[in-house]
């Protein structure tokens, strides 16, 4: 199942690039992580030095975002 099946709270939204994860309405019940198929997923406290700059972007994203479908 992709991370957006997967998801209890319906915090995914996404634009033609990329989705976004809205970090005030994840739970951090880290179901997606297994589920990316690209393994782009990280709990915050463990996002690669390389990819930090994305969590301001994903948090200010998430806002200005329609919510992702479900496949
Ligand atoms: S960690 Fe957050 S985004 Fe991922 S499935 Fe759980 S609530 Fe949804």
């Amino acid at each position: 199942m992709l991370p957006v099946a997967v998801c209890p709270c319906e915090c995914f939204y996404e634009d033609a690039d990329m989705v976004y994860i809205n970090p005030e309405e994840c739970i951090d019940c880290e179901a997606c992580i297994p589920e990316c198929p690209v393994e782009a997923i990280f709990h915050e406290d463990n996002v690669p030095a390389q990819w930090v700059h994305y969590i301001e972007l994903n948090a200010k994203r998430s806002n200005e975002c329609p919510p992702a479908e479900s496949p």
